[in-house]
């Protein structure tokens, strides 16, 4: 399938920019604002601006202040990434984190300070304490401090409640894009698109993403032709506090600081699975809480910071400790209950060392893209500074280019809403398919099976149109549903966040 959607090009409305940025996380706000202000930008976000991964963010971002420590957080990453990392995209996201992270700074972003210099935390798979931070709410920080700047700028345009659908080529090169605006659908012409449409949390039913992670970008970037790659490296993050079907997440720097997991009998087990203990990077961790609940007969799993020097976990982590206080667990003198969800993407849409994909004009950054830092799984606080330095290189890149212009064709399909309306059980069929098979723990017959079933519902909704959002997500949802599973169905041995019980199933 091309379009996810019927249009006629003559009949929309249209908005003309030089650069469309899809996102506003960190890796959209960010890109805008190192676009050159000569630049019309048109930066659209399928809810309203802070909804999004990047806001949720708690840890902080991993940077190296210290050339002495380039080295040291290469090294942390590749082992994290399994050596299945791009070992110069790697050595950039470490080499030009500090002039991103200054700018940041420039930008009116606070960063926690002790006697007046940032301080550093550590969190899982980190030797050294690189990590930035502001208190445990870093992501609403930034994302508040850059809205306020990206609203200054003249050639910035914002579209809240905007819904990419599709992007638009002639001849291997961006024309334009299709998206919706309050139920109805306009043209946007640009020869620039950049997808920062973050990550796929949401194909599962327990994940700590925002509700906008449904995949959208890279399904669009997908129909379009781009290549994608690496969709069965899904990150499962050890330890949200799940309630009311919501999965909270309990950042890794509070094993950082000392954060102990506990089985039900109260025994500290991670020393069992991994030399780093509770600080082993996330795949270990997540799947030694899986063994461990397994070897208890199902009995909880918890994080305990009972031990913390009295008065610290609520001045460090405020949201936390407000959020387990709402659930009825006092930190202080009870363990947290935890338990692993998805959270993090690793593959996405490839791309260069400049974000630029395999169209022309095409580019992706932040969560939605693969630049091949992160591996087969994820170093901790790796991703907001990916974000930064590879939203940065994309402008770079869109700031040297040329305009051309658009040549556009329209696309008519049967309009058909008869199954519209029962969409909504199949998403949790979806979602349910998902958790079941492309989990923690894998096996090739449980994949195999979900590829059937994923075949299913893509075949029931194939001729059916809507512009209705939850629809569209849901049609992207089936596409990145499938190429997970495909991806991880080829995908014959055990490597990172991709785990295989039985190898030779
Ligand atoms: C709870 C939580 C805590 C985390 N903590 C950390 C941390 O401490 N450190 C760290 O490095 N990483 C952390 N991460 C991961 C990190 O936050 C994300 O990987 C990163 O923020 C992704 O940024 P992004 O800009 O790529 O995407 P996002 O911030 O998710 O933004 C995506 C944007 O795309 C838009 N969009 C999507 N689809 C469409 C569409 N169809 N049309 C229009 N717009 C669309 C959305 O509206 C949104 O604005 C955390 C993640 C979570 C969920």
């Amino acid at each position: 399938m091309r379009y996810l959607t019927s249009f006629n090009t003559d009949l929309l409305e249209i908005i003309e920019c030089d650069v469309l940025i899809v996102g506003s996380g960190i890796a959209g706000l960010f890109t805008a604002l190192n676009i050159d202000d000569s630049l019309k930008v048109c930066l659209i976000s399928k809810t309203d601006l802070k909804t999004n991964n990047s806001y949720l963010a708690q840890g902080g971002i991993a940077v190296t202040f210290n050339k002495k420590d380039f080295q040291g957080h290469i090294d942390d990453t590749l082992k994290a990434g399994a050596f299945y990392n791009d070992l110069t995209a790697v050595r950039i996201l470490v080499e030009e984190g500090r002039k991103n992270v200054e700018k940041l700074i420039e930008y009116g972003v606070d960063f926690d300070k002790i006697d007046g210099e940032i301080s550093f935390t550590r969190e899982g798979g980190h030797l050294e304490r690189r990590i930035i931070h502001k208190k445990d709410y870093t992501g609403k920080e930034i994302i508040e401090k850059l809205i306020q700047v990206v609203e200054q700028r003249d050639n910035i345009h914002c579209y809240e409640d905007t819904f990419l659908v599709d992007v638009l080529t002639c001849d291997n090169s961006v024309d334009g894009a299709i998206a919706v605006i309050n139920d109805k659908e306009c043209l946007i012409k640009t020869n620039h698109a950049v997808l920062a449409t973050g990550g796929v949390g949401r194909l599962f039913l327990n994940s700590t993403n925002s509700s906008i992670s449904t995949g959208d970008g890279i399904a669009a970037a997908y129909r379009a032709g781009a290549v994608i790659e690496d969709m069965e490296f899904v990150q499962f993050h050890p330890t949200p506090f799940h309630s009311n079907g919501e999965a909270f997440l309990i950042s890794e720097a509070v094993r950082g600081e000392g954060g102990i997991l506990r089985n039900d009998s109260g025994e500290a087990f991670m020393g069992k699975y991994h030399s780093l203990k509770d600080l082993a990077p996330r795949d270990i961790v997540s799947r030694s809480i899986l063994k461990e609940q397994q070897l208890q007969g199902n009995k909880n799993i918890y994080l305990d910071v009972t031990h913390f020097e009295e008065g610290y976990f609520e001045k460090r982590f405020p949201s936390i400790f407000s959020y387990c206080i709402s659930q009825n667990v006092d930190p202080r003198k009870e363990w947290i209950p935890v338990n692993p969800s998805a959270h993090y993407l690793m593959g996405g849409i490839k791309t260069d060392l400049f974000g630029r994909t395999n169209i022309e004009g095409l580019y992706s950054c932040g969560e939605a893209a693969r630049t091949g830092v992160q591996g087969a799984n994820r170093l901790a606080s790796n991703s907001l500074s990916e974000g930064l330095v590879f939203g940065n290189r994309v402008a770079n890149v869109i700031n040297e280019s040329k305009k051309n212009d658009g040549n556009y064709v329209s696309v008519i399909n049967e309009e058909s809403s008869e199954l519209v309306t029962e969409y909504k059980k199949d998403i949790v069929i979806l979602k349910t398919i998902m958790d079941e098979t492309a989990n923690i723990l894998r096996t090739r017959k449980k994949l195999s099976s979900a590829k059937d079933r994923i075949r299913t519902l893509e075949k029931k909704y194939e001729d059916v149109y809507s512009y209705k959002k939850e629809f569209l997500e849901f049609k992207n949802m089936i596409i990145v549903a499938s190429l997970i599973i495909d991806m991880a169905l080829k995908r014959k041995k055990s490597l990172g966040s991709h785990y295989l019980e039985n190898d030779d199933e």
